[in-house]
């Protein structure tokens, strides 16, 4: 297969990263990549899909490798995954690949192993400089769900109208399953059997870095990895439901400037010049003119350890950092020295937090259960919800009108491929009710 035709392939099929914020695929590949890094580590506890990919589909995966690998010219493909994990692939594949240019590499059980800025360093040794992209150090970093993807565009022409979630927490049974994406996510819910949801809340997302669902309006999209419920006086929901302003009047009150929640910064400890004692305090105490404090925030992950693993004073500085980070985005703002880290601070081995520590911290070990399993379970919403922005960049634009007939896989809205964006599909057959600024709404 040509370069250009796989680009062509992948915007079509509307793949984008199925395991963060959603970065179109088509963009990543370039003939400048070495190193193919996929991304097996199911960073956050309670997250399923990953493992039922690896466990079901290595061979697809495996194929897709091999293809892309060929056709960017790289050298090797790097699997990365937990020790643990490993069990779930299928061992033949593995003697078949065994002293290939498509490697395992075992990385620690630690959070967040996902991150790509440590995933990177965990398999490739290579530390990808602030604010940078991987490819800058010859590196593509790929999810295990975002290449099994891209095998079923090739091989079976398949575009992006479902997306696996995986459906746990506070719950007798956990479950993956495939959802219609534009379903809302009260109603997958519901059409799964999780109907008693009264003193609950629920997070799109893991405990760590997902957000708090709003069950009127919140919809399935291609990023939608987990949905996790929790009692409603759980920490992980207050902590979301606390206001900014709340937030930042603690900051002012109660810190105590012992600057932990920088010292266990996983970036950081990457040589990453990221001190968010400073932006806690620059931002709770209107130091205004400190505005290195703020811009820095854009290194932040959101990875959440400094909230809830460092600070004793129990604040919220990942809220705070990401807040910033946020509104630096919406301004177009991208703090992009590329300076390379000298070193990784030699504190770090010993600061790395083992994923039990963080679930007994997170108070969520009794949610962990022995067996997840795929459920087949017929989802066929009367609407869908297909959201113009799915991804990182310039979101779609309606290629319908209200009153169109689509059916499942007709494009419905786009960027356009040289933009940084990528295509929407409908997930059901049936009419273009209508076009909001957000939405195109289809009823069956
Ligand atoms: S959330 Fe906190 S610990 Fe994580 S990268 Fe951001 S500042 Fe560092
Ligand atoms: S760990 Fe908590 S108390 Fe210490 S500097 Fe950071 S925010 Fe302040």
């Amino acid at each position: 297969m040509e370069f250009e035709k796989l680009q062509e392939v992948v915007y079509d099929a509307g793949i984008v990263g199925a395991g963060g914020a959603g970065f179109p695929t088509h963009k990543k590949f370039s003939k400048d990549v070495k190193q193919i890094v996929v991304n097996a580590a199911e960073c956050e506890p309670l997250m399923m899909v990953d493992h039922h990919i690896l466990a079901k589909h290595f061979g697809a995966m495996v194929e897709t490798l091999k293809i892309l690998i060929e056709v960017m010219g790289a050298e090797e493909a790097i699997i990365g995954i937990k020790g643990k994990n490993l069990h779930l692939l299928d061992k033949k594949v593995c003697d078949a690949i065994s002293g290939t240019n498509i490697k395992i590499c075992e990385i620690p059980d630690i959070y967040p192993a996902g991150d790509e800025v440590v995933l990177v360093y965990e398999t490739t040794g290579k530390i990808i400089p602030e604010g940078s992209i991987p490819v800058m150090v010859g590196v593509m970093v790929i999810n295990a769900e975002t290449v099994y993807n891209i095998h079923n565009a090739i091989k079976k022409g398949e575009k992006i109208t479902t997306k696996y979630v995986s459906i746990g927490g506070d719950v007798e049974k956990d479950i993956i399953v495939r959802a219609p994406i534009g379903m809302k996510i009260s109603e997958l819910l519901s059409a799964c059997g999780y109907t008693n949801l009264e003193g609950k809340a629920v997070i799109n997302g893991g405990p760590m870095m997902g957000k708090l669902v709003d069950m009127e309006t919140d919809v399935v999209t291609k990023t939608t990895k987990g949905v996790l419920i929790f009692p409603e006086t759980h920490s992980i929901i207050q902590r979301r439901k606390m206001p900014m302003s709340m937030t930042l009047k603690r900051a002012s009150s109660a810190c105590c400037n012992c600057h932990m929640c920088s010292d266990m910064c996983p970036r950081y400890l990457l040589g990453y010049n990221l001190r968010v004692d400073k932006t806690l305090r620059a931002a709770s105490h209107s130091e205004v003119k400190n505005v290195e404090s703020f811009t820095q925030s854009a290194l932040c992950c959101g990875c959440g350890i400094c909230t809830v693993i460092a600070c004793q004073q129990m604040l919220n500085p990942q809220a705070i950092s990401m807040e910033i980070k946020g509104e630096l985005g919406k301004q177009g703002f991208r703090r992009q020295n590329n300076a390379s880290p000298a070193e990784v601070r030699k504190e770090r081995e010993g600061r790395l937090i083992p994923s039990s520590v963080l679930i007994d911290r997170l108070g969520i070990r009794k949610y962990v259960k022995a067996e997840v399993k795929r459920e087949n379970v017929k989802l066929e919403p009367k609407t869908v919800y297909i959201p113009f922005s799915q991804h990182v960049g310039k979101p779609a634009s309606a290629t319908v009108k209200v009153g169109d007939k689509v059916k499942v896989g007709d494009v419905v809205a786009r960027t356009e491929q040289t933009a940084l964006g990528t295509t929407m599909h409908a997930s059901i057959s049936g009419r273009v009710k209508e076009i909001t600024d957000r939405f195109v709404i289809i009823e069956r």
